[in-house]
């Protein structure tokens, strides 16, 4: 029967040099859909707690949905593992082509344990599946490291999924580069392909994916496409991208600005998209099969960093790599950015460590290097960090490649006051104290403080949810949310969707699409049905694995610090309004108030306590 699936799972273990593939089993597919689901249920089976996360028990799965190589609008893919970041359950996504191919090759998903004994590279040529040795391209950097595969392949249309330097050496937050300008940022899965001496995964598929109800298929497609196009959010997105959020954080006081001390910065307009239309943007971009193309392809035309192609500096990355640093040029700051993406380091995670870095400096916790002032604003500072970091120089460079926790807790002193992150996952771009929902988001997010498991902004700042007023500065009414938020992302994240395609496409068309295309009818809230047995599971599993309630926290600054700036100046979320928010939250989940899933709840959930 045709069902959108590819049917099987495809196992390499790349100490054994074994390949086997293994049909996906139907429970599988009833209880967790695909991508996230299948995930985080795989990675709770053959991961036992205490597993190092760089060590060949850890596994890497690059994974599907059921819609990936349709034509379900606005699809991408993810990568799960054990994170050296957070030692918790982590799943990044990435766009572009990658996840497609995968499918076209015929798997759902390909699962990596291991760890070869020299470095290697995968090639997957549909069956035909190959460990070849990569001593060549060892040291090499992500956009050289695909070019010369495709060259090795001769076959330019192969999709590659890479890592960098940064990978190679297992910085904990390193990232895996697909295709030239698509990552899979957070947590480290570069560190976690780097630790199995696996630089690159290359893949050629040339199969169809065949779904149940062509027809029923087409229309719902139709609906998703007229939804998106109805949308302004996605009509805001074409046209200006993510940068257009630049300004917005700004004017709302949710803006990181000098290591997150302010929510606001005198020069945003120059780093979002006014400021990138003018010096960077030559043309728009999208991931396949996206209608919505919030990317830009551009080229820094003039000054120092005249002359290298750029992508769109997306907000997160803008507002890390910029305000957060002091960097008012946003031409130095696509070229900050294209290094990281180049050495295989995730953007935010740096930019979150080198303001931290400025500000330690500034306090007299760290020596600045010498020759290099450690100044907020000094662009040769932070690309002599981005450097170090992503080869892992000694001192500094070492220090400050383990994470922003870690490095806090090396340097001691006041140096934890000022590193901002959650569970070990440096904090997103959006500062919380202007909106406390969010500070629950990052409190209680699965792979450390994110803002995409749940981004309560906009629901907050319009002051509405689910037609109730709300407050975005009061603990008050926040849990429900959240909550909500977080099932739906992570049940949609099944699918494997873009987060930017819920800003259209309704639950309703979401299940149309599943049930025409696998042929199981599913009705719109099986995605918060789902998403809640995903988000005990990765509790479970999280606790497990070490995690202690107390981590359901936020950085100090958030909580001690009022905000000097902005709409919400003098707000933080102090320790009573964690207190408030973090129980309600408990209690609607079906949790102890010590944060640990009820038996019951994990029983109806269908989860082995
Ligand atoms: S909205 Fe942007 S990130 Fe999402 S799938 Fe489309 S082009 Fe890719």
């Amino acid at each position: 029967m045709n069902n959108a699936y590819a049917g099987r799972f495809l196992f390499i273990d790349l100490t054994h040099r074994k390949i086997r593939t293994q049909p996906v089993p139907d429970t599988l597919k009833d209880l967790y859909i695909g991508g996230k689901g299948f995930g985080a249920s795989l990675l709770a089976e053959s991961v036992p707690p205490g597993t190092d996360p760089l060590s060949p028990d850890n596994v890497l799965m690059f994974m599907t949905g059921p819609l990936t190589g349709t034509a379900a609008p606005a699809m991408r893919g993810c990568v799960v593992f054990k994170s050296p970041l957070t030692h918790l359950f982590s799943d990044s996504y990435f766009g572009g082509s990658f996840s497609h191919e995968i499918k076209y090759a015929g798997y759902d998903g390909i699962i990596i344990s291991g760890r070869a004994d020299t470095p290697v590279y995968l090639w997957i040529d549909d069956d035909h599946v190959e460990i070849r040795d990569a001593a060549r391209l060892w040291g090499r950097d992500i956009l050289e490291t695909g070019a010369r595969i495709k060259s090795a392949i001769k076959d330019d249309t192969v999709k590659t999924a890479v890592i960098g330097p940064a990978g190679e050496h297992q910085v904990p937050f390193a990232l895996i580069g697909c295709e030239f300008n698509r990552q899979a940022g957070r947590a480290g899965g570069g560190a976690v392909m780097g630790s199995k001496n696996l630089k690159a995964v290359a893949v050629r598929g040339t199969r169809l994916v065949r779904v149940h109800d062509p027809r029923g298929f087409v229309r719902a497609c139709e609906t998703a496409l007229a939804e998106l196009a109805a949308s302004p959010d996605i009509q805001t997105l074409t046209q200006g991208g993510t940068a257009a959020s630049v300004e917005f954080a700004n004017e709302t006081g949710l803006l990181p600005s000098l290591n997150y001390q302010y929510g606001t910065f005198e020069k945003a307009a120059a780093l979002g998209d006014q400021g990138q239309g003018t010096h960077l943007w030559l043309g728009t971009n999208a991931c396949m099969g996206c209608p919505i193309g919030c990317a830009r392809i551009g080229a820094v035309r003039t000054g120092k960093y005249k002359g290298f192609v750029s992508d769109i500096v997306e907000y997160e990355s803008a507002a890390l790599m910029g305000s957060n640093l002091g960097i008012t040029d946003v031409r130095a700051v696509a070229h900050l950015v294209k290094l990281c993406d180049r050495l295989g380091l995730d953007t935010m995670s740096c930019g979150s460590i080198i303001g931290f870095a400025m500000e330690s400096a500034q306090k007299g916790l760290i020596p600045s290097p010498a020759g290099i002032d450690l100044d907020f604003g000094n662009v040769a500072a932070a690309q002599y960090l981005i450097d170090a970091m992503g080869h892992r120089k000694e001192g500094l460079g070492d220090l400050l490649s383990k994470g922003v926790k870690a490095a806090a807790l090396e340097i001691g002193g006041r140096a934890e006051e000022i590193a901002q992150h959650t569970k070990g996952l440096e904090t997103p771009a959006w500062g919380p104290r202007g909106v406390s929902g969010m500070g629950l988001a990052y409190m209680t997010a699965d792979r450390g403080g994110c803002h995409q498991r749940g981004f309560t902004v906009p629901h907050e700042l319009a002051g509405q949810w689910n037609g109730k007023k709300i407050d975005p500065l009061s603990p008050e009414g926040k849990a429900g949310m959240v909550i909500a938020l977080q099932n739906y992302s992570a049940g949609t994240d099944t699918l494997v969707k873009c987060d930017f395609g819920t800003f259209g496409i309704s639950a309703a068309t979401y299940a149309d699409l599943l049930s025409s295309a696998t042929g199981r009818q599913s009705a719109p809230d099986i995605f918060d049905q789902v998403g809640e047995r995903i988000w005990n599971l990765t509790r479970r599993f999280n606790l497990a694995h070490g995690m202690d309630p107390a981590q359901d926290t936020l950085p100090r600054r958030f909580v001690q610090e009022p905000l000097p700036d902005g709409p919400a100046r003098g707000h933080k979320i102090s320790e009573a309004d964690m207190a408030v928010m973090r129980s309600a939250y408990y209690a609607g989940r079906g949790w102890a108030s010590s944060g640990i899933p009820e038996p019951d709840t994990l029983k109806r959930l269908e989860i082995d306590p």
